[in-house]
């Protein structure tokens, strides 16, 4: 496949292409390309659903996940989803790890007490 016909003719630099996403904001980007299984090589790009021509019906684009939607209202799903998802597993982690208390610090310091003791007594044995 022959794709220089869509690079622009700036010297210097890598070549850039203009692609619009599928909400219609339109941007140079450096094509990459890949080579499928069966060594059809694609833009990865397009693949993903920009276009080289502006889109027909621009799709809203989707804070939540990256993507487009069809729908406004598949965007606002898509978000209370992953909304309701992180306040789900912030309370899991919340539970599992509890936050430290005194006694947690008091341990903390003891164990460094320990480590240090146990550095002092090595080192005096390895000299005698
Ligand atoms: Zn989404």
């Amino acid at each position: 496949m022959d794709d220089s016909y869509r690079l622009n003719n700036v010297w210097g630099g890598v070549p850039r292409v203009k692609y619009y996403a599928p909400d219609g904001t339109c941007a140079e980007h450096i094509p990459h390309f890949r080579t499928r299984k069966d060594n059809v090589k694609y833009d990865v790009l397009l693949a993903k659903g920009y276009t080289i021509e502006p889109p027909v019906n621009p799709k809203p684009h989707c804070k939540g996940c990256g993507q487009w939607h069809d729908t406004q209202e598949e965007v606002e799903a898509c978000i209370a989803r992953q909304e309701a998802f992180m306040t789900k597993y912030e309370k899991i982690a919340a539970k599992r790890y509890r936050k430290p208390t005194d006694a947690d610090k008091k341990i903390d310091e003891l164990e460094k007490k320990i480590n240090k003791l146990t550095q002092l007594l090595e080192t005096k044995i390895s000299k005698e």
